[in-house]
């Protein structure tokens, strides 16, 4: 392929638009050829396309716009070559049901004095290229009970690194704020995180972020799942534990400003859950058991260094009496504008 993306581009640059799709969790995307490379999405146009093909629109009155909110660098195609994040738009104008941007836009915009930062743990499974099955799990039957996995090394421990490394140093490179990975508990399993990031920054960067680790799976012709609970029993689910703070919580004596946010989060522990994943909670209930260093879905509890909580403040945060907390509960096929609108709507509004 590298003699072909080593090719001289004659003055273009190619755009890749991004958006999710009817599903709220799949990414959808498409190149547009610029007569010249730009450095903000104001410059970009306005775009369109089939949503009776992405479950978004009717076939009769099929066109979906795409707004461009954000750029990175292509690492995919280098050079002046950019991704889009875009956000979907109705003819009319109004947003789309599944552009959760838009509303997450205004209540950031609206509290942005309180400088609301988040960092999410993005876990996630690799399947072979059937998408049915574990990369790297026995043909038949199981791998060994959990134990040795996490943070493991060892062709018996871990499945897929060369596509861990690759998607770090992809996102590294497009400017996505990624802040470390590592293998998780159940074989094939792994985690990224990304942030800090402040207020809409953060599901921009987290989207993207996911496009890229789809896109590096598939040179690999791995399959990328962000179901909470891929395989049911004994395996640990797939989450985005959200960590969160604000201004005043950074600040010493901040711990007074955490217990209060987490204290109004619980009063709203159904609103919450029906936000974490794209099913008003149906997927997060397979997870949310109570078990696998999750809490039950029916109740909310919180707790220092508790994995068992729906919210645990780190034991360093107790410490040092500020810093930040970690929402346990949103799924890894959620939304991060969803999530982090709703959060800071319980907390600042
Ligand atoms: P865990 O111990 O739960 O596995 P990780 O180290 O995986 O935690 O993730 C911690 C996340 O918290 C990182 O994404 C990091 O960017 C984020 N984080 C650190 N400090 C803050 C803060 N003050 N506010 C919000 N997020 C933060
Ligand atoms: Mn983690
Ligand atoms: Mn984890
Ligand atoms: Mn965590």
């Amino acid at each position: 392929m590298s003699n072909f993306m080593d090719l001289d581009q004659n003055g273009k640059a190619q755009a890749y638009y991004i958006w999710i799709d009817g599903s709220g969790q799949n990414i959808r995307g498409k190149t547009k050829t610029l007569d010249h490379p730009v450095t903000s999405p104001d410059e970009l146009p306005e775009w369109n396309f089939d949503g009776s093909s992405t479950n978004q629109s009717t076939g009769e009155n099929s066109d979906v716009y795409i707004k461009p909110v954000s750029i990175f660098k292509d690492p995919f195609r280098r050079g002046d070559n950019i991704l889009v994040m875009c956000e979907c738009y109705a003819p009319d104008g109004s947003p789309l049901p599944t552009n959760r941007r838009n509303a997450c836009n205004k209540i950031m915009e609206k509290h942005k004095d309180q400088k609301p930062w988040f960092g999410i743990e993005q876990e996630y499974t690799l399947f072979d290229d059937t998408g049915k099955h574990p990369l790297g799990w026995p043909k038949n039957g199981f791998p060994g009970p959990q134990g040795p996995y996490y943070c493991g090394v060892g062709a018996n421990r871990v499945k897929g690194r060369k596509i861990v490394e690759a998607h770090y140093r992809a996102c590294l490179y497009a400017g996505v704020k990624i802040a470390g990975s590592n293998a998780e508990v159940m074989p094939s399993q792994w985690e990224y995180q990304v942030g800090p990031c402040e207020g809409i920054e953060m599901g921009d960067h987290l989207w993207v972020s996911r496009y890229i680790l789809a896109r590096v799976a598939e040179e690999f012709d791995v399959v990328v799942s962000f179901d909470p609970k891929p395989i049911p029993g004994d395996w640990n689910g797939a989450g985005c534990h959200t960590n969160i703070s604000t201004l005043e919580m950074r600040k010493v004596g901040g711990m007074e400003h955490i217990i209060k946010a987490i204290e109004k989060m619980g009063k709203k522990h159904d609103e919450h859950i029906a936000e974490y994943d794209p099913t008003n909670g149906a997927d997060n209930a397979r997870r949310l058991t109570g078990l696998h260093e999750t809490a039950s879905i029916h109740q909310f509890s919180y707790g220092v260094a508790n994995r068992g909580a729906s919210i645990r403040i780190p034991r360093q945060c107790e410490k040092d009496g500020y810093g930040y907390f970690e929402d346990r509960r949103p799924a890894s096929n959620c939304d991060p504008y969803a999530v982090t609108a709703r959060i800071v709507a319980s907390i600042c509004e």
